[in-house]
């Protein structure tokens, strides 16, 4: 971490403060060098390994661009993606692993994708959780139904 002053290639880390979401780390440093102050923000690296086993950074656009399809002709918005994808990112964040299969991704997305748009939750899972007969599909509509009637019952 070079001083943006001095261009000192080292620095002391007088302060370290976790952002509100958890997601990042604000450090305040202090040159040796010149003595000035300056603060950095640092995300902690993310990734995923894909089936095909390469292994790339976490990316909210790509949550976005695998749910979308779900959504397509349903009143689900940009800023719905948006949100969603940072709930999926926050809940794959708070277990703590820095290396997570594309496969936890799907299982983060499917219970924010429920609450947004049930339709496209049915789309989503299909795909993801490889509906193979109507069968699939009658099971997953009948577990919808019943959470219904118990959140109504209740
Ligand atoms: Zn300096």
């Amino acid at each position: 971490m070079f001083c943006p002053f001095c261009r000192h290639p080292d620095s002391r880390v007088v302060d370290s403060r976790t952002s509100d979401d958890g997601l990042s780390i604000r450090r305040r440093r202090q040159c040796p060098e010149c003595g000035r102050r300056f603060s950095t923000i640092e995300t902690a690296s993310l990734n995923v390994i894909k089936r095909s086993g390469v292994v790339e950074p976490f990316s909210r656009e790509k949550v976005i661009a695998g749910v979308r399809k779900a959504c397509q002709g349903r009143p689900v918005t940009d800023s719905d993606l948006a949100v969603l994808a940072q709930k999926v990112e926050e809940t794959i964040r708070a277990t703590g692993a820095s290396q997570i299969d594309a496969n936890d991704i799907g299982i983060a997305v499917l219970p924010e994708l429920r609450e947004l748009d049930e339709v496209a939750y049915l789309r989503f899972a299909s795909v993801y959780q490889a509906f193979d007969s109507l069968d699939d599909f009658e099971a997953a509509i009948a577990q919808l139904r019943r959470d219904h009637q118990a959140s109504t019952a209740g």
